[in-house]
């Protein structure tokens, strides 16, 4: 196991709960004093910093929702006045007023040493290449990489989103070693270069750093396979410190992603109620920044849905979240069956027949929701069926091969989802993709 900062990844976890106690009472001294939003939070409740002496005294706190972010938009959360940040940056959500964050030199050291550690932990070393196909500008993902993979010693390739001509000419031209965008984006790049008949032994590519949105196995299956790349996850949120505050190791795939615990305290509390749920449960994730000084963040609502656990054969002792299922707000509720699109994505991995490629469309049938899966068929299959059996389009989509398939994937829904949804099968290359960003994967045709 390789890490970037040996010392705290693997600190003894009663060492570690120490570390976060000392630095939670001076981050609620230092919010008490100087942000009235948090200090009302506290009278309202009849209780002072004192009152918290530890992460387990956190639950007595309220929330802080999204909606705090808005009512004090701009800058109304700083403890600090906006000549003595370094940097600013603003969420990439679309609708409304941004949610603005602000950093200090000392934020900005901190987001690249856990972005640092995160590269490493998905096996980046340094004098490797990175392609940052990240996007470059408010949103938190390009620069956060940026600087994180320069203070590992990687060199940084700033190529920010789309292109993906051009991503592809640079990863054979520069040989990079290692790439960070979305997974969707991934999975753009990975089929142009398919569909170009480009060799992968032109290219060098080990490792693929993946996040901002919701992705399952069967996104890193296809991934893997058509890019030749370990591919990891990282999470984050720009009202914690953007991504890196967590990362799963290469060698550890599919057991979760490691939450840096020095820094950002987590917690999962029930969704409905905000009680705080036990180790393997899923909820909604909350965290409480413990070192941020521009905008500490105290028992923030992330929205995120999964699961926290300690992995006790691993070396690092910081906790592990699950797969993120989605946000709670993009969770669809069909005829009483709560429904987030990653349940679909996780199904497809049992069928090679199709590709990653997928969207839901949902719509209102008289007093009915129903969720229709447009889902391509996978473009090796598809092409050998139309060559071998010289079929047209809409011949190979009623092949028998495809149609038992279709008829499984119902079934398989149906069985691990408690959902009948209707499913349209798609010639490759139907189905938005994603262009350099998050994709929505969800289309929402019901009258609101
Ligand atoms: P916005 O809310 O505008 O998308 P951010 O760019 O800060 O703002 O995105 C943070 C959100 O992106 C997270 O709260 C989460 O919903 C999603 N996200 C980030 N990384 C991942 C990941 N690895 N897996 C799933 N979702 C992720």
């Amino acid at each position: 196991m390789s890490y970037f900062n040996k010392d705290i990844e693997t600190l003894p976890l009663d060492r570690l709960r120490k570390l976060q106690n000392e630095r939670l009472q001076q981050q609620l001294k230092n919010v008490y004093a100087k942000v009235p939003f948090y200090k009302q939070l506290f009278d309202e409740k009849g209780l002072t910093p004192a009152d918290i002496k530890g992460v387990e005294d956190l639950y007595k706190l309220p929330f802080t929702k999204k909606s705090a972010l808005r009512d004090n938009y701009p800058f109304g959360l700083f403890t600090v006045p906006v000549s003595e940040t370094a940097r600013l940056h603003c969420s990439s959500g679309t609708t409304g007023k941004p949610i603005v964050v602000g950093y200090t030199k000392n934020d900005l050291e901190i987001f690249s040493e856990v972005i640092a550690r995160s590269l490493t932990a998905a096996g980046c070393t340094p004098g490797m290449k990175l392609q940052n196909a990240y996007g470059y500008g408010l949103f938190t993902g390009g620069l956060g990489l940026h600087y994180g993979a320069e203070k590992l010693g990687m060199t940084v390739i700033p190529i920010s989103g789309g292109g993906t001509e051009k991503q592809i000419m640079l990863l054979q031209d520069f040989q990079s070693e290692a790439i960070c965008c979305t997974p969707s984006y991934a999975l753009t790049i990975a089929e142009t270069i398919e569909r170009k008949g480009i060799d992968l032994k032109s290219m060098n590519l080990k490792y693929a750093i993946l996040g901002a949105e919701p992705w399952t196995e069967s996104v890193r299956m296809e991934v893997e396979a058509k890019l030749g790349v370990t591919a990891t996850n990282i999470y984050g949120l720009s009202e914690i410190i953007g991504p890196g505050v967590s990362q799963e190791d290469f060698e550890e795939k599919g057991t979760g992603s490691y939450i840096w615990e020095d820094h950002f305290y987590p917690e999962i509390v029930d969704k409905d109620t905000g009680e705080p749920l036990p180790e393997g449960e899923n909820g909604v994730l909350v965290f409480t920044t413990l070192t941020k000084e521009a905008m500490p963040m105290i028992r923030y609502w992330t929205n995120d849905i999964t699961s926290l656990y300690y992995d006790k054969s691993s070396k690092r002792t910081h906790v592990k979240m699950g797969q993120i299922l989605g946000r709670s707000d993009d969770m669809l509720i069909i005829r009483g069956v709560n429904l987030f699109h990653t349940q679909v994505e996780s199904v497809l991995e049992n069928f090679g027949e199709f590709s990653a490629n997928y969207q839901l469309i949902v719509r209102r049938s008289g007093t009915m929701d129903e969720v229709e899966v447009n889902i391509e068929i996978n473009h090796d299959l598809f092409e050998g069926l139309k060559r071998e059996a010289s079929l047209n389009d809409e011949e190979v989509l009623q092949h028998d091969k495809i149609q038992y398939a279709h008829k499984g994937l119902g079934k398989k829904i149906k069985d691990d989802i408690g959902l009948s949804m209707k499913i349209h099968l798609a010639c490759p290359g139907t189905i938005p993709r994603s262009e350099g960003g998050k994709l929505n994967r969800i289309l929402d045709l019901r009258e609101k």
